[in-house]
């Protein structure tokens, strides 16, 4: 969402004559757009303002902004200050970022109506694109720092997102990614749960994947899914829908009924799994990954081994698995005491571990079998291409390839990669 934002933002610069440099110490102008939902991204935030403000100290005509979630926070002001940065644009004020650098010194934190209709052009020069369908998010994980920084859900228009889907098509856009915090509730009213009306003119979100399925764009993905809204119409959508990848996150953030109550998820474990067992039945051949945080205040040994049991079960192909990072004034930092680090980093580790397990065997099942491979570019090793398969599969395949779509058969697999021939 970060990147789609970051290539809006640049589509405005480049409208009133801005180009872009690989080196701040080339640029007039810096703008870091941030993250906040961890604490890592902000430390990374912070140490890269730092190096800004010593060149600022250098140079009499250097703009440095901060924008996106980081900014939006009053930690982020607070940071604002202590670097001297020049403009301040919250995510859902970064339609302002023209008058601002032409005022030089520019704060706004609103949630502007207008971003709700703003379309960037398509990217230059790529086969693989972002597509933001919603802002936002209404839930309130006690965790998360999302809701505080990106506001309430608001849903784009369909008509703008078809528009702006068959511009990537004609741009040659291979593949083209939805995006929203929870785009199972795009064009759902104002609430939560599993059973919202409709917003008066919007389809719901199985709706809009049928229709921007039909395109012509070879390979249509979404993310994020919330568990509580992925209902068994959007299951048959994929199903019915060939460019539809059938690759589903479904971020479970904990096996345990006891946390997931605490982190207020809205599910349960069983409820989860019923999402699962919905998937397997309709779309035997899905990639299932999830995000799952370990040692979340109170966390029991016997909660976490309810993660791990789960995790089992599921059988993941693969996870994005981070350990609980206080974000200040969230509901479970005020409420709940911090666990010791070192619980958390080795519980990190047995997860990370048994993960591996689970996706070498997952990974295996696609030896010999042929897949469809979207190569980017070269891979890290000399005179190999990396792409991924249509189930987000990371694949490595010999020979300089160009970008663009190849069949190839899996020769070897291991827990993070497959490797394959065309
Ligand atoms: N909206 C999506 C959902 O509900 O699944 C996820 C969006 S969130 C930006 C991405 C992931 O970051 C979450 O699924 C969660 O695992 C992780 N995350 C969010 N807040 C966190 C925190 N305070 N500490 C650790 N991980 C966190
Ligand atoms: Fe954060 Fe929960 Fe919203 Fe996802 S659903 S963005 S984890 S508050």
């Amino acid at each position: 969402m970060n990147e789609y934002d970051t290539h809006s933002i640049q589509s405005e610069l480049a409208g009133i004559g801005y180009s872009f440099v690989d080196d701040f110490r080339d640029a007039d102008l810096v703008l870091v757009n941030t993250c906040a939902v961890r604490g890592k991204p902000v430390e990374k935030a912070q140490t890269l303002l730092g190096e800004l403000r010593k060149e600022k100290q250098k140079r009499k005509n250097f703009t440095i902004g901060l924008i996106g979630c980081l900014a939006q926070l009053p930690e982020g002001r607070r940071l604002g200050k202590k670097f001297g940065v020049d403009i301040m644009l919250g995510p859902g004020a970064i339609t302002e970022i023209v008058p601002a650098i032409q005022k030089g010194k520019y704060q706004s934190f609103e949630f502007k109506n207008e971003l709700r209709f703003f379309s960037p052009p398509a990217p230059n020069d790529a086969i693989t694109a972002n597509l933001t369908i919603m802002r936002g998010c209404n839930h309130r994980c006690t965790y998360c720092i999302v809701p505080d920084t990106r506001g309430p859900e608001v849903s784009r228009p369909a008509s703008d997102i078809i528009a702006e889907a068959r511009s990537f098509k004609e741009a040659g856009i291979v593949e083209v990614s939805l995006l929203g915090q929870n785009v199972n509730s795009y064009g759902m009213a104002p609430g939560t749960g599993s059973r919202r009306n409709p917003l008066p003119g919007y389809p719901s979100f199985a709706e809009l994947l049928r229709m921007v399925g039909h395109i012509g764009i070879p390979r249509v993905r979404f993310v994020t899914s919330h568990p509580i809204n992925f209902d068994d119409e959007i299951i048959e959508a994929i199903a019915d829908t060939p460019s539809v990848c059938r690759y589903i996150h479904l971020p479970v953030q904990s096996g345990s009924d006891r946390v997931l109550k605490r982190m207020a998820r809205e599910y349960t474990r069983a409820y989860y799994l019923d999402r699962i067992r919905k998937i397997r039945q309709e779309l035997p051949d899905a990639t299932i990954s999830t995000d799952v945080i370990v040692g979340f205040p109170g966390e029991s040994e016997e909660d976490f081994q309810q993660t791990l049991s789960l995790y089992q079960e599921v059988g993941y192909d693969f996870a994005y698995m981070f350990i609980y990072s206080e974000r200040e004034e969230t509901p479970a930092a005020v409420h709940f005491e911090d666990m010791e680090r070192r619980i958390k980093t080795e519980r990190l580790a047995r997860l990370i571990a048994l993960s591996k397990q689970v996706s070498l065997c997952k990974n295996q099942e696609w030896v010999g079998r042929q897949v469809e491979v979207l190569i980017k570019g070269s891979a890290e090793e000399e005179g190999f291409a990396q792409g991924h398969t249509r189930g987000n599969h990371v694949t490595i395949i010999e020979g300089n390839l160009r970008p663009g779509i190849y069949s190839a058969v899996v020769d070897h697999a291991t827990p993070n990669r497959l490797y394959a021939h065309v």
